[in-house]
């Protein structure tokens, strides 16, 4: 669970990399005044999000920065034969996930469909070794699709024969358990876009705050809902084995035929997706991520901008995004500098290098002011209320009489998600609720016991297993605004993970022992033991509770992420 600590610190660090621009700013304006605080006044006397973005955008114009931000992203075929090689390398050495990763990379760069045939023809053969046959006999029905040379024709047709005949025998994996789902009857038929059982309630207290309460006892290790994200973006290492549009694990997928960024997990995806945003956002991504470094908030955010052409989405926003803004602290625009720079040049690229605006009737007077104050708002939203969407590798140690080593989790971020239910949850650097992914579904459950009438908190990152008092409060105030006053805050605990080495007793190493068989053959029943021992502390802050709750949550880790290549 340390990947837990790695993706907050790599959300701190992107904000950073955003600030750098406001800081080239500030020393442009500094060497020509000499000052900068009259340039900072100025901004902080303006009134409306319009106004902010036009100031930043003057004198981003001003000081000649925006000049040689875009690029135009071309297919490279030279770069592309470049992949198929190495692909080609690493299969004939037996690294066949490696060779699997080059010739999609292949694809993604390829300008020909020769060189496009080829490359399916080769990943076929890849997914013919992972047993993976259905993937492996669409790559072989794509490639013949593309000119594939008449001679090698007949090897291709064998293999799909082969592999037609192992998919008769064998069972289809799957890529994780099957999602948890909620009967009919034991379904909250009031809270938004969720899957979400009856025992909870969303709530808005006195002052307005969005909170989650329990409505009954609810035991620990309790199923609470399981969400589809409204808006996500695939970003980071794990982007080739991810849909693009609907974030579905994928080992086989398709790519977008003008662009070299984005790859889908079919052509239905593929075409909803360039309908929906991709015919806007193509031209762009690529400098836009080059510009906005790892900042997945912001492109989920431009996203939301081009989404928000669409009926259904103003509907799903209207519903269950607008009232959540109310809430976030009006004062942030004010002071945020950051934002307006971040909305003035993601602004600049719009207008000027996709055709949004034409097909938006540029003709309207107040239109420019209106895209905006939206898209301030849509990266503002972006920012604060997105949620990381993560899967679980499990890591074996050599050692076969030391099963505990088996189980260090290396969780990685693969994207960012807006889940509507998982908003109203407040934060604690002690979170009773844990979060897991199905794929790109999102199912909480809870670690500890709840009575009727407390309240369920989730960690937006910081955690006190890993991070100091000073860093989680730090985080909370840079991304949110206020000041962390969970109970581990409060109380001034220490980081639990000081104490690892004194956690792994004896019952670590059996749990640690089930869980790699949960992960091997499939689900083993360790959880009802688990949640009746946390279930039996009462104390919020003790070693067990520590060792009982990270067990727990590598047991759902587990059983979600089943089938992964290495
Ligand atoms: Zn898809
Ligand atoms: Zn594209
Ligand atoms: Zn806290």
């Amino acid at each position: 669970m340390d990947g837990a600590k790695e993706v907050t610190d790599e959300k701190i660090r992107t904000k950073d990399n955003i600030v750098a621009y406001e800081t080239i700013l500030k020393e442009r304006v500094f060497e020509e005044f000499g000052e900068t605080d009259t340039f900072t006044q100025q901004f902080e006397a303006l009134t409306t999000n319009p106004e902010r973005v036009t100031y930043m955008y003057d004198n981003m114009v001003r000081y000649d920065l925006l000049k040689g931000r875009y690029w135009k992203d071309l297919k490279n075929e030279q770069a592309a034969r470049r992949h198929k090689k190495k692909g080609d390398n690493n299969f004939a050495r037996g690294d066949i996930p490696s060779a699997l990763k080059h010739f999609t990379r292949c694809l993604m760069k390829a300008e020909t469909d020769e060189l496009r045939g080829l490359a399916y023809a080769n990943r076929s053969a890849a997914l013919y070794k992972l047993n993976m046959y259905k993937e492996c006999i669409e790559d072989i029905d794509l490639a013949l699709g593309n000119t594939y040379p008449p001679a090698q024709r007949p090897s291709l047709l064998h293999r799909k024969k082969r592999a037609t005949q192992m998919l008769g025998k064998s069972k289809v994996p799957e890529y994780h358990e099957p999602t948890p789902s909620i009967p009919g009857k034991a379904r909250n038929r009031h809270t938004p876009h969720a899957h979400c059982v009856k025992q909870v309630e969303v709530g808005i207290d006195e002052y307005s705050r969005r909170r989650v309460l329990a409505t009954t006892e609810i035991p620990a290790g309790q199923f609470i809902s399981v969400e589809t994200s409204m808006v996500n973006v695939v970003s980071g290492k794990s982007d080739l084995y991810h849909c693009h549009h609907c974030v579905n694990v994928c080992y086989n997928p398709i790519p977008c035929l003008t662009c070299t960024q984005v790859v889908y997990c079919g052509e239905k995806c593929g075409a909803e997706a360039w309908y929906d945003y991709h015919q806007y956002e193509c031209n762009i991504l690529s400098p836009l991520k080059q510009w906005v470094g790892y900042c997945k908030s912001l492109l989920l955010g431009v996203k939301m901008a081009f989404l928000a052409n669409l009926q259904t989405f103003c509907n799903d926003f209207t519903q269950y995004l607008l009232p959540m803004e109310n809430i976030v602290n009006k004062d942030i625009a004010k002071d945020n500098m950051f934002l307006a720079l971040a909305t003035s040049v993601i602004y600049y690229f719009i207008r000027d290098f996709t055709h949004f605006f034409s097909k938006k009737n540029i003709g309207a007077s107040n239109f420019d002011d209106q895209f905006k104050d939206d898209l301030f708002r849509y990266l503002h939203m972006a920012y604060v209320f997105s949620a990381e969407i993560t899967e679980a590798k499990p890591i074996f140690g050599d050692d076969p009489q030391l099963p505990y080593e088996v189980v260090d989790i290396e969780k990685q971020s693969f994207g960012l998600g807006i889940y509507p239910f998982f908003m109203h949850f407040r934060h604690s650097c002690s979170p009773n609720v844990v979060i897991n992914y199905y794929g790109s579904k999102m199912v909480l459950r809870t670690t500890r016991k709840r009575l009727k009438g407390e309240e369920l908190f989730v960690s937006y990152g910081p955690h006190y297993y890993y991070h100091e008092q000073s860093d989680r409060r730090n985080f909370i105030w840079r991304l949110f605004y206020y000041q962390c006053r969970c109970l581990a805050c409060v109380d001034e605990m220490p980081i639990m993970a000081l104490f690892e080495d004194e956690v792994r007793s004896e019952n670590y190493v059996t749990v640690a022992a089930n869980a790699k068989r949960c992960f091997l053959e499939g689900s083993v029943e360790i959880k009802a033991a688990l949640m009746a021992l946390l279930d039996a502390i009462d104390t919020e802050f003790t070693m067990e509770k520590y060792f009982y709750t990270t067990a727990l949550w590598y047991h759902y880790d587990l059983v979600a992420n089943r089938r992964r290549v290495p």
